[in-house]
């Protein structure tokens, strides 16, 4: 096959599959509706980078420790290859949000035998010392975690192998078709923007927009993140984790979120998200924000693409109609693998549970909304 790929979205899923393939010599056109890369999701001041383990290693905490161990062994080679990437190897403390948890959390520690310099269990002693504050909970330690500027992991991805990537900013992709052996990709007056034999859909919910994978189960989840000022040095200068998160101090500012709405469009910031974020750092870190007021703080807010069961939507994508609903595959689910195909065979059930609601919930303490999520 003529290794020549379209991508569609130059967020992080559609640089690092443009950079994968243009290592392997691929040609790539790369269309992306804003006029820079990461503008949506990526977009972030910073993201927090560690696994999330699970008592029984389940798919999510397999493939989140692959994912973790591939980021850092990826962030060296950006930066041995000269590339302009940031991010802060300061190490994740995720604190227990209760006693139950913090039973559980050193069981996984001990279950799993996670290798020392990965994951560690301290008390509300040593997380004190870590945090440089006092802290109601002892909990993980992931000492190679860290955040990661997802703005300038996308453009480092797109520079690395910079010849072989063209890319089509301010460029929306409107259609998409395939007459003959060719994907074309088109904008809203049909003119074709690029023309190749593989086409790589990486622009998040929307992707639903097309007929071929209009029937996905993609939704988004509004997220506002808040932003406080922050001297260098200052503490925390770890990433602290509780139901929420505090990063340290990043160009004189400090993130702190996240909230988590499913289906809620509104793109300006909202004061009550500020606040809900307020109240989540005071979980994390007791009396960090005192003084600080929603209505002063700045931020910004980006919408998570979200798979029903928070696996990534990996593969070719089959014909939705070809699927009857009542005759489900036992093969299919006797042999699935650990990060799905598409599509789905479970796309005949009839109802997807977002992430969020199958999570346990936990209420912050006289917060009145579950924080689904702590990103
Ligand atoms: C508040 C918040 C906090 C988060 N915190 C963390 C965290 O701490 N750690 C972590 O790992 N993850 C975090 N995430 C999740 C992470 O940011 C996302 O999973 C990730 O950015 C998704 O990347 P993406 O490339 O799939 O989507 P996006 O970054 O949204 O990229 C999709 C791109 O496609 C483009 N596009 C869309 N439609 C078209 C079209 N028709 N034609 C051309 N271009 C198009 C868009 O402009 C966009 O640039 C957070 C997300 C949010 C919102």
């Amino acid at each position: 096959m003529n290794q020549h790929a379209i991508v569609i979205g130059a967020g992080l899923a559609g640089s690092s599959a443009a950079e994968r393939l243009a290592a392997r010599g691929w040609k790539i056109d790369l269309i992306e509706r804003a006029h820079a890369p990461a503008q949506g999701a990526s977009g972030n001041v910073a993201g927090v980078l560690r696994p999330l383990p699970s008592l029984d290693d389940n798919r999510l905490a397999r493939l989140t420790r692959a994912g973790f161990e591939h980021a850092c062994r990826h962030f060296a080679a950006l930066t041995a290859a000269g590339q302009a990437l940031r991010w802060g190897q300061t190490g994740v403390l995720h604190l227990a949000r209760d006693e139950t948890h913090a039973a559980t959390q050193q069981r996984v520690v001990e279950i799993r035998k996670a290798a020392a310099d990965q994951l560690y269990f301290v008390d509300r002693q040593q997380a004190r010392k870590l945090a440089a504050w006092p802290v109601a909970s002892g909990g993980w330690w992931f000492p190679g975690g860290g955040w990661v500027d997802p703005g300038s992991l996308c453009r480092a991805n797109l520079a690395r192998y910079a010849t072989a990537i063209t890319a089509h900013y301010a460029a929306e992709v409107a259609q998409i078709d395939r007459p003959a052996d060719l994907w074309r990709a088109r904008n809203a007056a049909g003119d074709v923007i690029a023309a190749a034999p593989v086409l790589i859909l990486a622009n998040a919910t929307t992707a639903r927009h097309f007929a071929v994978t209009a029937h996905l189960p993609l939704r988004a989840a509004r997220g506002q993140v808040s932003h406080l000022a922050a001297t260098a040095g200052s503490a925390p200068d770890v990433v602290v984790c509780r139901l929420g998160y505090v990063t340290p101090a990043i160009d004189g500012l400090r993130c702190a979120g996240a909230t988590f709405s499913v289906d809620d469009g509104e793109a300006a910031l909202r004061e009550s998200d500020h606040a809900e974020n307020l109240a989540k750092l005071d979980f994390i870190l007791p009396g960090y924000g005192n003084g600080i007021q929603a209505r002063d703080l700045a931020g910004r807010v980006g919408f998570r693409p979200l798979s029903p069961d928070r696996l990534p939507m990996i593969g070719a994508i089959g014909d939705a109609a070809a699927i009857d609903p009542d005759a489900p595959s036992p093969s299919t689910l006797r042999n699935a693998a650990p990060a799905r195909s598409l599509p789905d065979q479970r796309l005949r059930r009839p109802r997807h549970r977002l992430v969020g609601s199958r999570r346990r919930t936990a209420r912050l303490p006289g917060h009145r909304r579950p924080p689904a999520a702590a990103r």
